[in-house]
């Protein structure tokens, strides 16, 4: 589970993050979605502990982010943005690296690993070099990286952009299954269709703030607008939804 609570970061003038407070809970998917420039990134930046902020805190299962961050890594997979692979080596064997960044050794490394190819349906190219693989293939080894560790939680910074369709499919189902297995997804995004197909929660921020956070279904209920894309506009104010 991850707590924000109050955070607060600048840069020089800019307000980046203005007392953001939200929960992303356990067995859902939590979308965080904003306009540019809204703090998204320095949101989940603090989440990592790449980022230190002015003030407030974040928890990931009860560990500060803001102040424990080596630990804090041991709960929280991250979805890169750019699926750099090694074309030598297998999916099995990039996997394993990560393992093995992580502590993991001899036969617990190996199970570690046979779990996370299982659990991603990946069999079929575990042992394939990686060379010439599609986007949904290398999508599939960056996620596989992301979780051999089994963190309880998984953030990922706009999943989808780049991808094609067919790999923003896989990527879809593949957060599902996640989420089947209790743990927390928080992602960022601006793709409202994305959003309102993925999300059990929307957390909507606005200079630093959040201005809204329920379900889909219930932000298009509050605002009276039948496409979730409208109520977003709405909820956010129109200048800052023409700049989405
Ligand atoms: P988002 O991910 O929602 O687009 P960001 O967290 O990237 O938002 O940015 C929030 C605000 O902070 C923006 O005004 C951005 O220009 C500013 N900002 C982000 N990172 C830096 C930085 N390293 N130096 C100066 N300003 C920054």
């Amino acid at each position: 589970m991850i707590i924000v609570n109050d955070l607060k970061k600048s840069y020089n003038d800019v307000q980046a993050l203005n007392g953001l407070s939200f929960h992303a809970e356990n067995g859902q998917i939590t979308g965080l979605l904003g306009p540019n420039g809204a703090g998204k990134t320095t949101c989940l930046r603090s989440l990592y502990g790449l980022i230190k902020p002015d003030s407030g805190e974040a928890t990931i299962d009860g560990t500060s982010a803001t102040d424990d961050p080596l630990n804090v890594r041991r709960h929280i997979g991250i979805f890169p943005d750019k699926f750099g692979l090694y074309e030598r080596l297998t999916p099995r064997e990039h996997i394993a690296y990560i393992a093995e960044l992580h502590g993991f050794k001899g036969a617990t490394r190996d199970e570690a690993v046979e779990k996370t190819i299982q659990d991603l349906g990946m069999a079929d190219i575990a042992d394939r070099r990686t060379q010439g693989f599609s986007q949904g293939q290398r999508m599939k080894v960056a996620l596989a990286q992301a979780i051999v560790h089994q963190p309880k939680n998984l953030i990922l910074d706009e999943p989808s952009r780049g991808l094609d369709v067919m790999s923003t499919r896989i990527l879809r189902e593949l957060m599902f299954g996640l989420r089947e297995q209790g743990r927390c997804i928080l992602f960022s995004s601006h793709v409202m269709q994305e959003v309102a197909a993925l999300c059990d929660r929307v957390v909507i921020m606005v200079k630093g703030q959040v201005v809204a956070d329920d379900t889909p279904q219930a932000l298009c209920e509050l605002t009276q607008q039948a496409s979730f894309e409208d109520a977003f506009v709405q909820l956010i104010g129109t200048d800052e939804g023409i700049m989405a």
